[in-house]
C-alpha cells in the first residue's frame, strides 16, 4: 500500500507537540502527531493518582509562568491561569520562625524579614527583583520572535552590570552581595536549582540559566496555578489540534526516521509508517539520537524526587505564627537554607543522597479546589506536590529502583514533618485498598513514563534564550532556535534553544519556522 504523506509529522504528543500541531494544521498543512504512550499531554496532564479518592492532580508538572498570552490568544485557549496569593513560606530549620513573602501585603512581608532578624536584607532582596524585573521586561516580550542577539539583550535591559551579574558571573556572586541571610539566600537560589543539579558557584553557568528561566514569566516571573490542573492546559491544546484538522494518534512509538519516511509501532508490535515533507521533534533529543542510532553526546540528567499527597487537612505548622493556608498558600520551601542547598549539592557529589532533602511544597487545593471532588473539598482535604532538589540521576546508578523510591519517598516526608507541628502522615489519607494517597516520581520513574532520559524535566541542559553575537544563524530553523543535529528534522519539545517548561514555546519555534521557510 502506497504510504500517505503528510506536510508535517510531529513525534510527542505532549504539551510542546499538541501546539505545533494546532498552529501548522491551523495554517493548512496537513498533519500528523504520534505519541507513543495512551494518552497526550505528556508531563502536562492532570490524573486520578489516587483511585477511588475523587482528587484529579496535576501528576506532574503544575505551576504555569512561561506561557506567552499571544501563544493562548492565537490558538483561543480556554484556560485559566489564577496568581496565588502568597509567593512563599520558607520555615527556618530548628526554630518557629520562617519567612513569608506575601504579594498582597509589603509590609506584613517587611514584618516577616525583621521577625527572622534579616531586616537588613529587605533592601538587598528588593533590589535584586528590581534587578531581575528589568531582565523580564527586557527579555520576555523576545520570546515569541526569532532568537535575539546577546547585544540584543544588552540593549534591552540597557544596564550592563544587570546583564552582566546574571548572564556571566556565578549567580552565587550576585546573591551574595545582594543580601546576607542564610535563609533569605537560600529562597533565592532554589529558582536556580529546578531539575539542575548544581553548586552555587558553578562556572558552567547552569544554575543561572535554571534561575532566568523562573524569573523572566510573562515579564514577572509569576507562577500561576492553572485552574482545572494541568490537564485543562494539554486540553485546551489538544482542542485546538483538532479543531485544525490534525490527526492525533496515541500508542505509536516512532522507531525510526529517514529519507522523509516515518516508521512507528503500536503496543501489539504492529508497524506503521508515512512519509513526512517536514519532521517535527517534539521528545528529548536523547530520545532522537538513540532512534537515529546513536548515542546521545551528554548524559541529561534530572535532579528532582515529586511526591504527591493527597491530605485529610493542611498540616499544623511548628511556627504557630502563620496560618497554614498562608504557608501553603505560595511555595513552601523545606530545608532550603543556601548553607543547606550547598551541603545537599556536596552530599550527592559525593554518592548521597542529601538528608534533610531540601524541597519545595506547592498546594494546588488552595487555589484551585476545582481539582476536588465535592465530597474532598467540603471535608477540608488537600493536595500536597513535594518537589525536592539536588538528588541527581546518577544516585540512582545501579540502585534497586523500587528500594530507592521507598528511601527517596522516606526522605522527602521527613524533611516535610520537620518543619510540622505533627507527623505528615498523620494527615494523609487512605485509598479505598488502605494504601496511603502518597505518590512518588524518581528521575527514574519520569524516565519510564514519559521518555525524559534521566528524568531531565526539561528534556535536557536549558539554554540561554539568545544567541551569542557571532553565532551563524542561518535560516529559519536557526532564527527560531529549533535545529536538531539530523537534516530534515527540527526540535519543537522542551529540549529546543528556549522550550523547556509548560510554555508551548518549543512547538510555536517550530510552527514559525515551518511557515517562514515555506513562506521564503
Ligand atoms: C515532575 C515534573 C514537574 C514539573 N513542573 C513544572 C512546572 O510546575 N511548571 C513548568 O513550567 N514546567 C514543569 N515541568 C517541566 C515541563 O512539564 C516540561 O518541560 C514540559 O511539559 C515538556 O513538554 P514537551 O511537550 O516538550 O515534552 P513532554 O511533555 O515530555 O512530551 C513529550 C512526549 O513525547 C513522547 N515520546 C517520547 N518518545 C517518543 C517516541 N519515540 N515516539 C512517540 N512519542 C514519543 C512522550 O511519551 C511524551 O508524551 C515539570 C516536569 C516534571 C516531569
Amino acid at each position: 500500500m502506497p504510504q500517505q504523506t503528510y506536510d508535517v509529522v510531529i513525534v510527542g504528543g505532549g504539551h510542546n507537540g499538541l501546539t505545533a500541531a494546532a498552529y501548522l494544521s491551523r495554517a493548512g498543512l496537513s498533519v500528523l502527531l504520534l505519541e507513543r504512550s495512551g494518552h497526550l499531554g505528556g508531563a502536562s496532564v492532570s490524573a486520578e493518582a489516587f483511585p477511588g479518592m475523587g482528587a484529579r492532580l496535576s501528576r506532574y508538572s503544575y505551576l504555569v509562568s512561561l506561557l506567552p498570552r499571544q501563544i493562548i490568544d492565537d490558538l483561543g485557549l480556554r484556560i485559566t491561569l489564577r496568581r496565588r496569593r502568597y509567593s512563599s513560606y520558607t520555615p527556618q530549620p530548628g526554630t518557629e520562625r520562617g519567612l513569608l513573602i506575601d504579594h498582597g501585603d509589603p509590609q506584613a512581608t517587611r514584618a516577616s524579614f525583621e521577625g527572622l532578624g534579616a531586616g537588613a536584607d529587605i533592601e538587598g532582596w528588593d533590589r535584586l527583583y528590581a534587578r531581575t524585573s528589568r531582565l523580564a521586561q527586557a527579555l520576555w516580550p523576545t520570546v515569541t520572535g526569532p532568537l535575539p542577539r546577546r547585544r540584543d539583550v544588552d540593549a534591552l535591559v540597557g544596564d550592563s552590570s544587570i546583564t552582566r551579574d546574571f548572564l556571566e558571573r556565578p549567580l552565587g556572586e550576585v546573591i551574595e552581595t545582594s543580601v546576607a541571610d542564610d535563609l533569605v539566600r537560600g529562597v533565592v537560589l532554589t529558582d536556580g536549582l529546578i531539575s539542575t543539579y548544581a553548586s552555587a558557584h558553578d562556572v558552567d553557568l547552569q544554575q543561572n540559566v535554571c534561575f532566568l528561566y523562573h524569573v523572566i514569566g510573562g515579564g514577572t516571573g509569576d507562577w500561576d496555578v492553572p485552574v482545572g490542573g494541568m490537564g485543562a492546559v494539554s486540553g485546551a491544546l489538544e482542542e485546538a489540534a483538532h479543531r485544525g484538522g490534525a490527526q492525533l494518534c496515541t500508542d505509536s512509538e516512532v522507531t525510526s526516521l529517514g529519507d522523509g519516511s516515518v516508521t512507528w509501532r503500536n503496543a501489539a508490535g504492529d508497524e506503521s509508517s508515512a512519509a513526512a515533507r517536514q519532521v517535527l521533534w517534539a521528545a528529548a533529543p536523547g530520545v532522537l539520537d538513540r532512534v537515529m542510532g546513536n548515542e546521545p553526546e551528554q548524559r541529561a540528567e534530572g535532579a528532582q524526587v515529586k511526591v504527591n499527597l493527597l491530605l485529610s487537612r493542611l498540616p499544623r505548622l511548628r511556627d504557630a505564627t502563620v496560618p497554614s493556608d498562608a504557608a501553603f498558600g505560595g511555595t513552601f520551601h523545606i530545608n532550603e537554607t543556601y548553607t543547606q542547598l550547598e551541603t545537599a549539592y556536596r552530599a550527592a557529589l559525593s554518592g548521597a543522597l542529601p538528608q534533610p532533602v531540601p524541597a519545595e511544597i506547592y498546594c494546588h487545593s488552595i487555589t484551585d479546589p476545582s481539582i476536588l471532588s465535592p465530597q474532598l473539598q467540603e471535608s477540608g482535604a488537600h493536595t500536597l506536590t513535594v518537589f525536592a532538589l539536588q538528588t541527581p540521576d546518577r544516585l540512582l546508578d545501579g540502585a534497586d529502583l523500587d528500594t530507592a523510591r521507598t528511601t527517596y519517598e522516606r526522605a522527602v516526608l521527613d524533611s516535610l514533618s520537620s518543619v510540622l507541628a505533627e507527623p505528615v502522615e498523620d494527615v494523609v489519607l487512605t485509598m479505598p485498598d488502605g494504601r496511603p494517597c502518597i505518590e512518588t516520581k524518581t528521575t527514574r520513574d519520569l524516565q519510564d513514563a514519559l521518555a525524559m532520559p534521566g528524568g531531565n524535566i526539561f528534556h535536557g541542559p536549558l539554554s540561554w534564550p539568545f544567541a551569542e553575537d557571532d553565532e551563524a544563524l542561518t535560516g529559519a530553523a536557526a532564527r527560531w532556535g529549533v535545529t536538531s543535529a539530523y537534516d530534515g528534522v527540527l526540535l519543537a519539545g522542551a529540549g529546543s534553544r528556549r522550550g523547556g517548561g509548560v510554555s508551548g514555546l518549543g512547538g510555536y519555534h517550530a510552527a514559525r519556522a515551518i511557515l517562514e521557510a515555506r513562506a521564503d
